[in-house]
């Protein structure tokens, strides 16, 4: 088994350090600025019985529309139109215009696994599962995987979806 896989989401959601997380390297730059990934960033990963070339996107910028984020999105849009599948992220508790202008620029015939990042700072764990099954309606999610990027939890987990949509 052998694809592509995209990580989308808003600035700051953790894309790029999911991405090395994903494939244990620090191959993306992570920063708490938004916007310092300015063009796709793409890292493979080989397992035994799978490969997945993770591409690590500029964050779609759907607040200001000036020159270079509309290049930006239109690359971000091109390069979803041929992946396997689509890791969305957002952070745990949070799911705001941003995240849903995200939502609403992918493509309808992909698959998309929802990733629920940065669940180690989730103070009232119980807030989870309400906020999990609201956001269920939100679109027909191959899999909703709650993960903590910066300290690995359930990032393995996320893997066997991903690799289910090879
Ligand atoms: P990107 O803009 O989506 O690529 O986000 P980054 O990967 O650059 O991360 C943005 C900020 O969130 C950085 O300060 C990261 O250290 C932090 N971050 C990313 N993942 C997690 C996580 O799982 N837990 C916590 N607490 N912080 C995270
Ligand atoms: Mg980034």
């Amino acid at each position: 088994k052998a694809g592509y896989v995209a990580i989308v989401g808003r600035p700051n959601v953790g894309k790029s350090t999911l991405l090395n997380r994903l494939i244990g390297q620090k191959i993306s730059i992570v920063s708490r600025k938004a916007q310092t990934t300015r063009h796709q960033i793409m890292g493979i990963r080989t397992d035994a019985d799978a490969q997945y070339v993770f591409v690590d996107t500029p964050g779609f910028q759907t607040r200001h529309t000036n020159a270079l984020n509309r290049t930006m999105n239109r690359g971000v849009t091109q390069a979803l139109g041929d992946v396997d599948a689509v890791l969305f992220v957002i952070e745990a508790g949070r799911f705001d215009a941003a995240d849903k202008a995200v939502l609403a620029l992918l493509p309808a015939d992909r698959p998309v696994i929802l990733v629920v990042n940065k669940i180690d700072r989730l103070t009232d764990k119980s807030r989870l599962l309400p906020f999990l099954a609201e956001l269920g309606t939100q679109r027909d999610f191959a899999a909703i995987v709650p993960i903590s990027a910066a300290n690995g939890a359930q990032t393995e987990g996320l893997l066997l979806e991903a690799r289910k949509l090879l």
